[in-house]
């Protein structure tokens, strides 16, 4: 096993190759595959500078084609008489060109749309276009969320467009104004209610399901809406039940509880004379973002084809035991539909590492808590290690107490820290050797990690890793071939101590230090950027992966970070294509969005220059390289480049 797990949360998308470098092989284990590392090379070639996020449409294609191929496998297998209907959640990343290349590549299987909102139900029935269908077959927009009078209206009259809207009743006064518009259009939706089932979720998003979900009816209220809608003569227009038990589930038990709940609650509304056809199950379906193919929270415990089954298998019993027909089946798996195909890149600016070489001797004529640290770093060996390590701990803080009661100068404080830190160094050499490490020496390897100083924003490019704790695959893309001699954690661009990502997959677990390579020198030249004395270095690229989901419209502008670039790869016989560029934000556009005009700035700096040079503060050159500098950023990326 790989020491970042690649083959567990990587397979069939991502490898390792004979260079060391990063392979995507976009159309899993069918089609051609290509070079990470060089693709990154030649984007840069191209001026779209890091951080980057690269798009392979090819991904987004296959994972469609592996939740249809599991559903129509169950449904072969069960001899299941209806067909499967999935949609794509909107809300799951709602980017233009994802939901084109979801409808595209979902047109054979009609696959629709999921929409949460108004703003995602403009975009659902604009970019669905039913007459690409065969007649009366068009793909199914599912229509969830809040939902005012405009939202009823717009969703109803665009069935005369040949749109398949499903209204998803989540409460009950939108079924009053669902029935009052309906009757002064003179048309009769169809419409679908969510249940709030007893069946608990799990994990983080648990609560999605239960009495106090914040959506669903109910059973005494779905009984009211049964009631409301036969004395309206409406009751045809019931056909759906859909639940949705929450994101990523990580156990295949809390499927089959719901699904069993929810298949009993549609026979239900069929006995009491709805006319019901279809099941919808939501979404939730996970994916393994740490490899380990278990039920911790960033895993998962079944694979896509056993969760097909299992929806299958239990809405087919039910509805045999109570002779009914089986309905079209529909999911809203967005996770696990656009999460794969998306990579973030991003560059090491520095890194920083604790020291851990001691201060040199002093021929004894050190005060005497520094003379015991130093004792204490000599006597350090296997056996005593752990005693040691509360020593140093110790004397440590008796320094600084010193330090704090003025009998410490600055010079010996840093020579008792500096030794201390020798200290902690050599112990924790030794606890790696080790099988079993002591329970308070375990923080050891974090208090001793390198920082890795990143060119992207926690905020803006993976926010989930910040509000929730989500746990993203991270590893460099190139020298793969090398051992990594450091662990590390990584420090983002923004000035918030929040911008730090310190938690790792591991194998169902997390570890608190990612084993990264030491920068090297670069020879070359090409990467010097004229202003440092430092030896410039070669570029180190990470990646982080199974970022398609979620994370780009979360993502905030925290320190003015703005959108990053974007490219799609699509892969063609002769290897693979740019489809797409999309720029990040400049400076100018980010300030746009907290109302300030670049040309105002530009003018408020010169005004100021114009009052120094007259006032002799500056002199003339200088007062124009600042406001080149100043005019030159406004069209600049926010990030470092
Ligand atoms: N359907 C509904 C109603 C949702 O709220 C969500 C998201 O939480 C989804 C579908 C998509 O879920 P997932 O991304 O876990 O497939």
């Amino acid at each position: 096993e790989h020491l970042y797990r690649i083959q567990g949360w990587g397979d069939p998308y991502f490898s390792i190759n004979a260079a060391g470098h990063i392979t995507v092989s976009p159309e899993g284990d069918r089609g051609g595959s290509l070079d990470l590392y060089e693709l990154v090379q030649a984007l840069r070639q191209r001026n779209i500078g890091l951080p980057l996020l690269i798009r392979f449409s090819d991904i987004l294609a296959d994972r469609l084609a592996r939740l249809n191929a599991s559903f129509s496998k169950a449904i072969a297998r069960y001899n299941y008489p209806n067909v499967y209907r999935g949609v794509y959640p909107v809300k799951c990343n709602q980017h233009r060109h994802i939901v084109e290349a979801v409808v595209h590549h979902g047109r054979p299987y009609h696959f629709g749309l999921e929409a949460g909102s108004k703003p995602e139900l403009m975009i659902a029935l604009a970019t669905l276009d039913p007459s690409v269908y065969p007649a009366n077959d068009p793909a199914l927009i599912i229509c969830n969320g809040y939902k005012d009078q405009e939202y009823l209206e717009t969703a109803m009259l665009a069935t005369h467009l040949g749109h398949k809207p499903i209204i998803v009743i989540e409460q009950l006064n939108e079924l009053y104004a669902t029935v009052d518009i309906s009757k002064r259009l003179g048309l009769k939706p169809v419409l679908g209610v969510r249940a709030k089932l007893s069946t608990k979720g799990s994990g983080r998003w648990g609560s999605s399901t239960g009495d106090r979900a914040k959506f669903g009816l109910t059973i005494p209220q779905m009984i009211t809406a049964i009631e409301y809608l036969k004395s309206q003569e409406m009751l045809d227009c019931l056909q759906l039940l859909h639940f949705h038990i929450g994101s990523q589930i990580s156990s295949i038990n809390v499927f089959k509880d719901a699904i069993r709940e929810a298949s009993q609650v549609y026979v239900q509304l069929a006995k009491a004379g709805a006319n019901m056809k279809y099941l919808d199950v939501g979404g939730g379906l996970g994916v393994d973002y740490d490899g380990s193919k278990t039920n911790f929270y960033a895993s998962k415990n079944y694979d896509m084809q056993s969760y097909a089954n299992d929806i299958v298998a239990e809405i087919q019993e039910a509805c045999e035991g109570s002779k009914l027909p089986e309905p079209i089946l529909i999911s809203e798996s967005g996770r696990a539909i656009a999460a794969h195909q998306s990579v973030l890149i991003f560059d090491v600016l520095n890194t920083s590492d604790v020291p851990t070489i001691p201060p040199p001797p002093n021929g004894g004529n050190d005060n005497l808590i520094i003379r015991n640290l130093w004792e204490t770093y000599e006597s350090i060996n296997l056996k005593n290690y752990q005693e040691m390590y509360h020593d140093a701990s110790q004397y440590k803080e008796e320094a600084i107490s010193l330090f704090n009661f003025g009998y410490l100068s600055l010079q010996e404080r840093a020579r008792a820290e500096q030794l201390y830190w020798a200290c902690c160094g050599k112990i924790l050499e030794m606890t790696r050797h080790q099988e079993y490490v002591p329970d308070d020496l375990e923080d050891l390897e974090k208090i001793m990690a390198s920082i890795y100083y990143v060119n992207f924003s926690v905020f803006q490019s993976a926010p989930d890793s910040w509000a929730i704790d989500q746990l993203f695959p991270i590893m460099p893309i190139h020298r793969l071939d090398e051992e990594p001699e450091k662990r590390a954690i990584l420090a983002d661009l923004t000035c918030d101590s929040d911008g730090k990502i310190d938690q790792f997959i591991d194998l169902r677990d997390v570890k608190s230090v990612l084993e990264l390579h030491s920068l090297k020198e670069d020879k070359s030249g090409l990467n010097s950027d004229n202003c440092s004395s430092l030896p410039p270095k070669e570029p180190y690229y990470l990646g982080m992966f199974l970022v398609g989901a979620y994370q780009e419209i979360m993502g905030n502008f925290h320190n003015l970070f703005g959108d990053i670039n974007v490219v799609h790869i699509q892969m063609n016989p002769k290897g693979y294509k740019i489809e797409h560029v999309v720029k990040g934000d400049t400076i100018t556009e980010v300030l746009g969005y907290v109302q300030y005009d670049a040309e105002d700035l530009l003018e408020s700096m010169r005004q100021q220059t114009e009052h120094a040079l007259q006032d002799n503060r500056i002199d003339f050159d200088k007062s124009q390289q600042l406001l080149k500098d100043y005019e030159g950023s406004l069209s600049r990326y926010t990030y470092l480049v």
